[in-house]
């Protein structure tokens, strides 16, 4: 691991000013000064794999199986196994179970999740996999920034203070929201937030305004009110969902909300992988079945 040093990417988180060094693979990685911004279809969950224009990479959440080990596989060199950041919005099963085989797979130098105790044998896994990996954890609160190079940045917006050690099982309303940022281009990423969250960033008045959003939780009718569409304002939403899921979403209220809005909407379940370009200017959207 001594060629480590050599590196030249670092994430800085906020104003520790804690710069972390990635393998020499980051140099190696493609620089052509985009944002790619990947929402892999993994069906019923979320996975968002980032990709930094200096070659620094995050995943946002590992969807419910190991779906997401054959997105990264198609999507990283097959030489890197590293990843830069793994961000676990919360600890429902279709967010960190692909997550727990991304820890076992690759060498993950930072993971983002609030500690937040729950009684479930998945989170046991969970928690056994973050100890392994030895990383260094950083523990979500509204106004860290992570300074992803080249003037990208993710910013966490929710949860407002530190919730670990806290015993609870409900946790959606505690989902890590950042607001990735390049240039004029901001996607607003939600987890599965509802209706209380929501008012809790608005009323917090964090800049929300965004061209893409995420729509939180799979378009589950209890998020995504009007007044949280009204201040993000999005040109582009994204649902990550399950084809014929169990669950119903994503709901037509969801769906009605987003129309009435005038977004263009893409989903996983209908559109597969969903890329995102930006130089920082400009963002384009690809899809790919
Ligand atoms: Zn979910």
């Amino acid at each position: 691991m001594q060629f480590k040093k050599l590196s030249l990417t670092h994430i800085v988180i906020f104003l520790c000013l804690s710069v972390f060094t990635f393998s020499i693979y980051s140099i190696a990685r493609e620089k052509d000064g985009l944002l790619k911004v990947y929402f892999f279809n993994v069906g019923q969950g979320d996975a968002i794999w980032i990709e930094a224009p200096n070659g620094n990479q995050v995943l946002i959440d590992g969807g419910p199986d190991n779906a997401v080990l054959q997105r990264l596989g198609e999507t990283m060199p097959f030489y890197d196994k590293n990843i830069d950041m793994v961000v676990a919005t919360h600890s429902d099963a279709d967010h960190i179970t692909g997550l727990i085989g991304v820890l076992d797979r690759y060498e993950v130098e930072n993971i983002v999740y609030s500690n937040i105790v729950r009684k479930s044998s998945l989170y046991d896994a969970w928690q056994e996999a973050v100890e392994k990996e030895g990383a260094n954890i950083i523990d979500p609160v509204a106004g860290k920034v992570i300074d992803l190079g080249n003037k990208v940045t993710l910013t966490i917006l929710h949860p407002a203070e530190s919730l670990d050690g806290v015993a609870k099982e409900k946790v959606n309303n505690d989902s890590v929201v950042l607001t990735l940022k390049y240039g004029e281009t901001q996607i607003l990423l939600t987890g599965d937030i509802e209706a209380k969250a929501e008012r809790q960033i608005i009323l917090s008045g964090a800049d929300i305004d965004a061209d893409i959003l995420k729509v939180a939780h799979h378009g589950s009718k209890t998020s995504t009110l009007d007044e949280f569409l009204y201040e993000v304002s999005p040109k582009v939403a994204v649902i990550q969902v399950g084809a014929n899921n169990r669950y119903g979403h994503p709901t037509q209220e969801v769906l009605s909300r987003l129309e009435n809005f005038g977004v263009k909407l893409y989903r996983t379940d209908v559109d597969g992988n969903i890329k995102v370009t930006s130089d920082g200017k400009n963002y384009k959207i690809e899809r790919n079945r």
